[in-house]
């Protein structure tokens, strides 16, 4: 069978600290687990918590930058380059398919890579090797739109597109820091308890409850912002009622952060 005609599954990674590009830990070791897994893409749909914007745009560069959009981290993450080419006419037919289902989308030239993309792809395909174009999350949107996003992007799964969410399921940083200057590892009961919530959601395909889950008690501490929450309702949506869901990474990163990662295939 050629790489063509494999149907892609749809990953959502945890991608936790910017430091996880350059560490050796155990996100990273499965960040390289979960790459070698995968067949090999024809190109990749990648939905950052990073690119957190008033609109849905699609990254139309034939070369997408890097972009080191962090501060405070050492020189080495500053140098690392993820030079994957983009797919202009991949983004192109990408933002016919959002206005044809209903939904004002445009090219940008402007962005290109940010932390939540090449973090893990420099780990899950560190070649580089497949072109990478960029869907951005419109910050004004209720949470079930970001779900009817998603479900534009599935036919691509049949083309051998690999649809990639990166966020946190749970990621609250003034906690999270907050344990990592006082050495508390304990894992909060709201973050265990809204990870358990949305394992339990997509093991049931009950994309409506994940995305009430936005709107929650527990989210307010949970999800601050929501930009780290969303890219799992896009893959949710890319997701089909067969796929069989499975989490080749979990647990906690600095007590809170849910590192979980999920695959439908
Ligand atoms: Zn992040």
């Amino acid at each position: 069978m050629s790489a063509k005609s494999t149907k892609l599954p749809v990953v959502f990674v945890g991608h936790g600290s910017p430091m996880n590009a350059i560490e050796e830990n155990r996100w990273s070791e499965g960040f390289r687990a979960l790459g070698a897994a995968l067949p090999r893409p024809t190109a990749i749909v990648a939905i950052s918590a990073h690119w957190y914007v008033p609109g849905t745009f699609v990254t139309g560069n034939d070369k997408p930058p890097t972009i080191h959009d962090f501060g405070g981290f050492p020189d080495e993450l500053y140098a690392v380059q993820y030079p994957a080419a983009g797919d202009p006419a991949l983004a192109r037919e990408l933002v016919s398919e959002l206005e044809a289902a209903g939904h004002e989308a445009a090219l940008r030239n402007d962005w290109g890579l940010d932390h939540g993309t090449w973090s893990v792809l420099h780990h899950m395909r560190p070649k580089a090797d497949c072109p990478v174009i960029q869907l951005s999350i419109d910050q004004r949107l209720p949470p079930a739109e970001h779900v009817a996003l998603g479900r534009v992007l599935a036919p691509l799964r049949e083309r051998g597109v690999l649809v990639l969410g990166s966020g946190n399921i749970t990621h609250n940083l003034r906690d999270a820091f907050g344990r990592m200057h006082s050495g508390d590892a304990r894992t909060p009961p709201w973050a265990a308890q809204f990870d358990a919530e949305a394992t339990s959601a997509i093991e049931r395909h009950d994309h409506e409850h994940l995305a009430a889950m936005a709107l929650s008690d527990n989210a307010r501490l949970a999800h601050p912002t929501l930009d780290h929450y969303l890219p799992l309702l896009y893959c949710a949506g890319a997701s089909q009622p067969d796929d069989r869901a499975s989490f080749p990474i979990t647990g906690f990163d600095l007590g809170s952060l849910s590192m979980r990662c999920v695959v439908w295939e």
